[in-house]
């Protein structure tokens, strides 16, 4: 397949004076973590996002007040010449959709909140006719929605997040990517019924695999249904730091590299402007792979009685100056569009089923420096990985130090959820609901237990999502209220509304209690 066909034909949707989808190019999004009832910081931070060059830019609204607060921002922005569309962030408010769709130009609204009140988990099944009356539910509440945002030409984000599901799929799917698909589905029908075109889709997830392979089922549920609307990705609390970024480049990169996403957004627990040069060089990177030939296959089946190694990483588990370790073999590529290249010498070389453990080598030119092959070895590698290629990952990339390579190399597999060999944090990226200051606590967390590996903590901003979205963490800290926060064991609230200076030592306490803890 030729490069100029390799995306997904998707509708165009107007965000004020910007198109998302269609032949547009790919928007780059960030989010505030100011109040926004804060006039002044909100705009400041707004101008330095569209500054370092994004396209859109979301605001929280979690009630009425910080939604009509956004139509001042809008017009502080406007009148100093800054005109990035705005979107209002809700989540279960929709009284606050209402006010910001006459304010803004897109309003996300969570399908797993916007009619339910939030999983309650009073109510565990549903006879049909209940489920009908529910879905019926959705339709009451979301069609007088839509005609606001129809008379005040105002766009729509549906954003499902894994964790955030209402109690009726939670009671038919689970917290599955097909319980995710069915969300947002249910809202895309009623949109369909009613010909309200100008939405976006997205469904995120912190667990990669389980992003990658949820928008996949939605990409097909919405083909089987005819539907083409465009697709905003994100990997939801992706961290901070190299973990985040290579997260967020294997989730949003390998989608990007299959032709699905119209609009992303990198999550990082850090400035929100920081995520925006990520986000660009992760379009660059796919820019330049869709420059060369597309090409697909399936990766190679394993024959029976072979058991995949834990994939090696070159410079960890076996010296490059030497040689591979003993029974791999090699399969490299220098070229841009490496994914098609390494994907076509897989088929050309296991075609007969004679598997053999296979490192792959992927070589980027010297000019590339730490932050450009960052990327770009997390969408390569991470498209690759995620799709069952490969036992062994080797970067040359001669701009790049050894140690930054093998460290990159091991996060990659990590994300791909290949090889486990570090503490996962799952830490939200903070917006204007956050109750502390998120990237220093994450730095005191990490310091203080960055030793346990294969432990997944979450560090969530708010009560509100927080420990719903914080998926599948082994333990949450997180903010209860102004100074205070709770700790959680999975699901779990075990420490209630401690004050924050005593929160890092209770939850080494709660880890060690629970038989989790080892000494570094
Ligand atoms: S979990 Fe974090 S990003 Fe999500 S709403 Fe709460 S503070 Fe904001």
């Amino acid at each position: 397949m030729a490069h100029r066909d390799f995306r997904r034909k998707t509708s165009e949707v107007k965000v004020g004076g910007i198109t998302i989808g269609g032949d547009a190019p790919i928007r780059l999004q960030s989010m505030t973590n100011t109040s926004t009832l804060d006039t002044e910081a909100s705009v400041a931070q707004c101008v330095a996002i569209a500054n370092a060059g994004a396209d859109i830019v979301r605001l929280t609204a979690q009630g009425v007040a910080q939604a009509q607060n956004m139509g001042e921002i809008c017009r502080r922005l406007r009148e100093i010449g800054v005109d990035i569309p705005l979107v209002a962030d809700i989540h279960f408010n929709p009284a606050a959709a209402f006010e910001a769709a006459t304010r803004v130009e897109k309003v996300r609204i969570n399908p797993g909140n916007f009619v339910d009140p939030g999983r309650t988990f009073k109510k565990l099944s549903y006879t049909d006719e209940e489920y009908a009356e529910e879905l019926k539910k959705i339709s009451d509440k979301l069609v007088p929605f839509l005609k606001v945002c129809r008379e005040n030409g105002t766009a729509i984000r549906l954003g499902v997040n894994h964790g955030s599901l209402s109690d009726r799929i939670m009671s038919r799917y689970g917290d599955t990517p097909a319980g995710m698909v069915e969300s947002a589905m249910e809202f895309l029908r009623v949109c369909r019924n009613e010909g309200f075109n100008d939405v976006v889709i997205s469904i995120k997830a912190s667990n990669v695999v389980v992003m990658t392979q949820t928008v996949r089922l939605l990409v097909e549920a919405m083909d089987a249904e005819d539907m083409h609307y465009p697709l905003h990705l994100g990997v939801t609390e992706a961290g901070d730091a190299e973990d985040g970024r290579v997260k967020s480049a294997v989730g949003i990169g390998s989608l990007l590299a299959d032709g699905i996403g119209d609009t992303i957004r990198v999550s990082l627990s850090e400035a929100p402007e920081n995520e925006i040069p990520v986000a660009r060089k992760l379009v660059e990177h796919i820019n330049r792979i869709a420059s060369d030939e597309i090409e697909r296959s399936e990766a190679p089946k394993i024959p029976d009685g072979i058991t995949r190694p834990v994939p090696v990483a070159a410079g960890v588990d076996f010296d490059v100056a030497v040689g591979l370790p003993d029974g791999y073999e090699l399969v490299e590529s220098h070229r841009a569009n490496a994914i098609s290249d390494i994907r076509r010498q897989f088929a050309e070389r296991y075609d007969t089923g004679n598997y053999k453990p296979t490192v792959i080598k992927i070589s980027y030119p010297a000019d590339y420096d730490a932050d450009r092959v960052t990327v770009a070895a997390s969408v390569d590698f991470g498209s690759l990985l995620l799709d069952g290629f490969g036992d062994g990952i080797w970067i040359e990339a001669p701009g790049v130090s050894a140690e930054k390579l093998h460290s990159l190399e091991m996060s990659i597999l990590q994300a791909t959820r290949r090889r486990i060999s570090k503490t996962e944090y799952i830490a939200c990226p903070g917006c204007g609901r956050t109750l502390f200051d998120l990237p220093s606590v994450l730095q005191t967390i990490k310091a203080g237990t960055s030793h346990l590996k294969g432990l997944k903590i979450g560090v969530m901003g708010c009560i509100v999502n927080g420990p719903g979205e914080m998926a599948d963490a082994d333990y949450g800290y997180v903010g209860a209220a102004s100074g205070c926060v709770s700790l959680y064991k999975g699901k779990e609230c075990m420490v209630k509304n401690i004050p924050a200076d005593e929160a890092l030592p209770r939850l080494i306490e709660l880890i060690k209690e629970n038989g989790d803890w080892v000494d570094e």
